[in-house]
């Protein structure tokens, strides 16, 4: 041994005990793999997976570089060991080629790729400016990013193509939750994919679409950590009439609660106030696709409708069996989980589930369409309260200026004074062009619902077996019933929202009541005095 320490010329300090071979170490203290490269391209230094360092100089600045690179890669230092050449290389050798570590080194850095990197940033910028979906619009020339917030979209950033299609690619392709597909931008797909940004965990739904030129991204954020916290009915926006019938309808023994409304309306929102309600003596599952609010005490039991076995009505019909008091049925969109909620209803559990329609009396002829006899709706034990939302641009309370002031009115002042009267249009408001900084130049100040909802009585069930839904809706308004469109207006009247914000939702405010017959003669002497005055002021 001593020959050959001398031919390659390395002399032990005295007195210092020199390992000279593999058994002198413990015995599964092999190199650390994490510093194998370091040690390969150093080629006298090698570092044990306990963080012992085994050098011929332990003087060197090598031991001193070597501890440095270890505490950058958060592996603490151990002791430095007078090591043998022989020993040092013949474990170099045992390490293999460098270029083995720097395509394990590159892996890694490839895991989060400059790609997933700005695909982060957006969806925190999104977070950030509190929007409620990003849109991609990538095609030849550019890649929009837009977002939008209270419902409106408003141009974000302007990417070059090729970064638009990478980072929806890697949005596709490695950071969806179920990694089966592969993303094609010619066929419309759509995902789920948690992520985690700076500001915490942020879930959000995606979806692709082909277009002319390109294709279509659209992130819709489901849910942060940020927002996690229930909003309760009152300060969505649900009048405390309507508060007091979902209360009532809460209280039920049986039955089912069918919340209906478009796409983004809202109703996962309402959904979880309604839940909150619920007192923690009882059991609640919901069965959805995905979670998208996490409301505490209940179980959330997330659904794939791609799969048969794991659609809403078969969890539905599991979950019956877990002794629940309540069920919350996600989304009704086929006969299938229809009928579980009949069942449910039918042995005494509540349900809660959501629709889509255009009207809260709408809801029961589209459950007749998927194939449920009038007979079993108009069943006492079935329906009890029908809900339908929708959301509306509220004024920003900083910057809305009086209605008499907006210029964009200038044209329709005639006719909001013939619909709310002088008086009333006195104490209008509208947007202001440009906003304010509090609002972020929206002029807006957030969204509010605007809902129908009716209670499902004897009277009513007689309506809904003859499915005359037109009858139904003329004895509810005979009863004080307001539908979601008298909402709207009611809260221009209170000043809390631009008269074409309610008409971009609800369709022009007409000037004759058309419950009792749309007036012809009306509509032509109102076209007249248009006529007239737009001459006269011209
Ligand atoms: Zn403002």
């Amino acid at each position: 041994m001593a020959e050959e320490t001398e031919s390659t010329g390395f002399k032990a300090p005295p007195g210092v005990k020199v390992v000279t071979s593999k058994s002198q170490l413990a015995a599964n203290d092999r190199p650390s793999p994490e510093m194998a490269a370091w040690c390969l391209q150093r080629k006298n230094i090698i570092v044990l997976k306990s963080g012992t360092i085994l050098t011929a100089d332990p003087g060197s600045r090598d031991v001193q570089n070597c501890r440095i690179a270890m505490l950058n890669k958060q592996i603490r230092p151990g002791e430095v060991l007078v090591a043998a050449p022989s020993l040092i290389n013949s474990l170099l050798e045992n390490l293999g080629s460098i270029k083995d570590y720097e395509q394990i080194q590159q892996d890694v850095a490839e895991e989060i790729s400059g790609q997933q990197k700005r695909l982060r940033t957006l969806v925190q910028e999104a977070v950030d400016a509190d929007v409620s979906d990003i849109h991609m619009e990538i095609r030849t020339d550019v890649c929009k990013i837009r977002f939008r917030k209270y419902g409106e979209l408003y141009l974000h950033a302007e990417w070059f193509p090729r970064l638009g299609r990478e980072v929806a690619a890697v949005a596709f392709n490695k950071e969806t939750d179920h990694a089966t597909a592969h993303f094609n931008p010619l066929i419309p797909q759509d995902a789920a994919m948690p992520l985690k940004v700076k500001s915490g965990d942020v879930r959000l739904r995606l979806a692709s679409m082909p277009a002319h030129g390109g294709f279509d991204m659209v992130m819709r954020i489901l849910g942060t950590e940020k927002e996690s916290s229930i909003v309760s009915l009152d300060e969505l926006g649900y009048t405390l009439e309507q508060i007091y019938i979902i209360k009532r309808a809460i209280q039920m023994p049986h039955g089912a609660v069918l919340l209906s409304g478009p796409t983004g309306s809202g109703k996962t929102t309402t959904l979880a106030a309604c839940l909150h309600l619920i007192k923690n003596t009882r059991k609640v599952y919901t069965i959805e696709d995905p979670v998208e609010k996490v409301v505490p005490s209940v179980t959330q039991v997330p659904v794939n409708v791609k799969t048969d076995d794991r659609s809403f009505a078969s969890f539905g019909r599991a979950a019956l069996r877990m002794d629940p008091d309540y069920i919350v049925l996600g989304e009704m969109r086929d006969e299938d989980t229809a009928n579980v909620m009949l069942r449910a209803t039918i042995t005494g559990h509540l349900v809660f589930s959501t629709i889509h329609t255009n009207s809260a009396p709408g809801i029961i002829l589209r459950l007749a369409d998927m194939g449920i006899s009038p007979v079993m709706l108009s069943d006492s034990n079935v329906l009890v309260c029908l809900i339908f939302q929708r959301l509306i641009a509220i004024l920003c309370p900083d910057c809305k200026i009086p209605l008499r002031q907006a210029k964009a009115h200038a044209d329709e002042m005639y006719r909001w004074e013939t619909i709310f009267g002088n008086e009333v249009v006195d104490r209008l408001y509208a947007r202001r062009p440009g906003g304010c900084q509090q609002c972020h130049n929206t002029a807006l100040g957030g969204r509010k619902v605007v809902a129908e909802v009716v209670w499902v009585d004897e009277k009513g069930r007689e309506f809904i077996q003859k499915l005359d839904i037109l009858s139904w809706e003329r004895y509810l308004r005979s009863m004080g019933w307001h539908t979601y469109k008298d909402r709207a207006i009611a809260m221009v009247r209170e000043g809390l929202v631009d008269p074409f914000d309610a008409e971009a939702l609800i369709g022009e405010m007409s000037i004759t009541d058309e419950t009792k017959g749309f007036d012809y003669n009306a509509a032509r002497e109102q076209m007249e005095k248009d006529e007239a005055r737009k001459k006269r002021e011209s």
